[in-house]
């Protein structure tokens, strides 16, 4: 699948049904809390040294459901209280919030919830007795691997779980017939040769530098950058961690083929467009691009036990957070058909390798500074 085809068809399941990435993103949300106190401290330290009259931030693969607006809101209360403790006497400054997405996302479902977070930002501040904050909200669909804003509009970026989105599938992956190199697996996996990993890491790299020149068109100087990316602990490609997770869809897609309810082929011309990138991977490139100063970058693990709050095992959860995510990209392949059957095996075969053996998905958390 090539660039403007993924840009087109990539989207999260919307709306709210069972199957909606709005109710199947839980495991996000807890990762992006965890990393909150990175996020707002940043946010307020951004504030305090431009005191800008106009803020403008954007949240890039803001998605839809109930992680989007949340996250606008606590980005508001956290720049009000930075506020009156700095400069208490002077007007608010407004917002100008510009959320980013591709173009197939449900933009439509966070316009209809608008009201109600006017409304709540409204109770917020006492029923407006106190100074409510004016907030201006805008999408700007298309893909973050580009130009999404007017030159130095932006102060702050929020990037949560989207860059480990490549901006296509490496087509390094690809023989002189046009098929894949990556048989019999969806992304990096213990049986992919060499020349695959390093094809999807020479995508990696591609995408992110481009990225980060993007931005530091778009930002203004010392704007601040938070990105939490899935990524991997160590240099080897396959670990029990991010990796581990897709070699186990490999594996359940590879079941369905036996029992004879999928080919062969679907599951050989399958690869995602995903890439876990290492500390040392994130930073050179940071480095080599020069537009952005790493002022810190964290690894987070995500607890467990909070994920299958309403489900009966963490199988389960990751289950259904993988197809919210997934299932876009995976009926082009396999149909509509297949993917409840699809989704129970992987979510049991998900407990049955962590009653062996811990699996740990890693999270890096990076705060970047706009060189002057
Ligand atoms: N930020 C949300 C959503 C994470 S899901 C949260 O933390 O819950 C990842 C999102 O990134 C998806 O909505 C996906 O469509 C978006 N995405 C992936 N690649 C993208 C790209 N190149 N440009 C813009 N958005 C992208």
């Amino acid at each position: 699948m090539d660039k403007k085809d993924l840009e087109r068809e990539f989207h999260m399941t919307g709306g709210d049904g069972k199957t909606s990435y709005a109710r199947n993103s839980s495991l996000q949300k807890n990762a992006s809390d965890m990393a909150n106190h990175i996020t707002l401290e940043t946010l307020q330290q951004l504030y305090k040294e431009t005191r800008p009259k106009s803020l403008g931030i954007a949240d890039l693969g803001c998605s839809s459901g109930p992680n989007t607006l949340s996250t606008i809101k606590d980005f508001i209360n956290t720049v009000q209280v930075a506020h009156h403790r700095e400069i208490p006497n002077q007007p608010l400054p407004e917002f100008s919030i510009f959320l980013n997405d591709l173009p197939g996302n449900d933009f439509n479902s966070i316009f209809k919830s608008l009201p109600y977070f006017h409304i709540e930002l409204k109770r917020d501040n006492n029923n407006g007795d106190t100074d409510s904050p004016s907030v201006f909200i805008a999408a700007y669909p298309g893909s973050f691997y580009g130009r999404l804003f007017p030159e130095k509009t932006i102060h702050f970026v929020y990037a949560s779980y989207s860059l480990h989105w490549l901006s296509k599938v490496p087509p390094a992956l690809y023989d002189e017939q046009g098929k894949s190199i990556n048989k019999g697996c969806v992304s990096i996996c213990s049986m992919s040769s060499e020349a695959v990993s390093k094809a999807y890491y020479s995508q990696f790299k591609e995408d992110f530098s481009i990225f980060l020149r993007c931005r530091s068109k778009e930002m203004v100087a010392a704007g601040r950058m938070v990105l939490i990316i899935l990524g991997r602990e160590g240099p080897d490609h396959v670990d029990r961690g991010n990796s581990f997770f897709w070699e186990l869809l490999s594996r359940s897609i590879a079941d369905l083929v036996a029992q004879g309810e999928t080919q062969e082929e679907n599951l050989d011309s399958y690869d995602m467009h995903f890439y876990a990138p290492s500390a040392d991977e994130i930073e050179g490139e940071v480095n080599k691009e020069g537009s952005f100063e790493l002022e810190s970058l964290e690894m987070l693990e995500v607890e467990k036990d909070k994920e299958n709050v309403n489900d009966t095992s963490y199988g389960k959860a990751v289950a259904k957070t993988v197809r919210a995510v997934q299932e876009s990209m995976l009926v082009q392949y396999f149909g509509e058909k297949i993917l409840d059957k699809l989704f129970d095996t992987y979510g049991r075969m998900v407990d049955e390798e962590l009653a062996k053996e811990d699996i740990r998905p890693i999270t890096f958390v990076l705060v970047l500074r706009k060189k002057l």
